[in-house]
């Protein structure tokens, strides 16, 4: 039997349903400049790859992957003016996922995991747990329950050893490095431009924000700090940690509510 909301039939889901409601993980990507060897569709892939093997491990189902999402920044993403970064507004992309909760829990889906794949997306998607939720409580629904988590939460200290020997400059810097790199270079080895893998030092940025952002204000790959030292076996080993752990934590975060 599949995992995939979008294979399953209007009655197999309705029957699913009824039997006890599944828990349904959206994943949260993002359209996003990844530098010169990563796919476009990085954010993405990776979440949606992981939410089927951590569906398949708990009796999940997984909801279509968000493909788009919040603005690429400079200093976690790149930055939205990259070539290729498609993006939406914070209000249309809030409105987009509430939306989809209340259909989602309308029709009786109301275990819903919103698993990120992008950081920019996270504080949107606290915003639309909380316009649904809200929504949803004035017709009536209010069984509805929403865990939200990035699929890097579980990312602990050993893992960190194995992914970087010689220490962590930063996980803000870790954008389309060293741990990106190496996932997909397991998940998905033939979408990797192994050739043009970039190694430079770490991005170098301001401590304040200014806007408009000046992309002349910094320089870099796209790669926010070096990915010379990815490899496909710390890809493996990030897999493996984490499928198990975030289905733990997902079971754990149902089982544990009581509201
Ligand atoms: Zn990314
Ligand atoms: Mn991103």
């Amino acid at each position: 039997m599949t995992v995939r909301l979008d294979e399953m039939t209007s009655p197999e889901l309705d029957a699913r349903v009824k039997a006890g409601p599944p828990v349904v993980i959206l994943p949260t990507g993002a359209f996003e400049q990844h530098g010169p060897h990563l796919p476009l569709g990085t954010d993405a892939m990776i979440p949606q790859r992981l939410a089927e093997r951590v569906a398949a491990q708990i009796d999940a189902l997984v909801a279509p992957t968000l493909s788009y999402g919040y603005k690429s920044q400079p200093k976690s993403g790149g930055g939205n003016h990259m070539p290729g970064c498609a993006s939406l507004d914070g209000a249309t992309y809030t409105l987009m996922v509430r939306d989809l909760i209340c259909d989602f829990a309308r029709h009786g889906l109301t275990k819903i995991v919103l698993f990120d794949g992008h950081m920019e997306n996270q504080m949107f998607l606290t915003e639309a747990a909380d316009l649904s939720l809200r929504a949803l409580k004035s017709e009536g629904i209010t069984d509805v329950r929403i865990v939200k988590m990035g699929y890097w939460i579980s990312i602990n200290a050993a893992l960190e050893k194995v992914l970087f020997p010689d220490g962590l400059i930063s996980w803000e810097l870790e954008h389309a490095a060293v741990m990106e790199t190496s996932v997909m270079l397991h998940l998905a080895p033939d979408l990797v431009r192994r050739d043009l893998i970039p190694d430079h030092p770490p991005a170098d940025f301001p401590l304040y924000d200014v806007y408009p952002f000046d992309p002349a204000s910094v320089s870099h790959s796209g790669a926010l700090s070096s990915a010379a030292g990815a490899t496909a076996e710390k890809g493996k080993a990030v897999v493996e940690t984490l499928v198990p752990e975030l289905a733990r934590q997902i079971t754990e975060a149902f089982q544990n509510m009581t509201v």
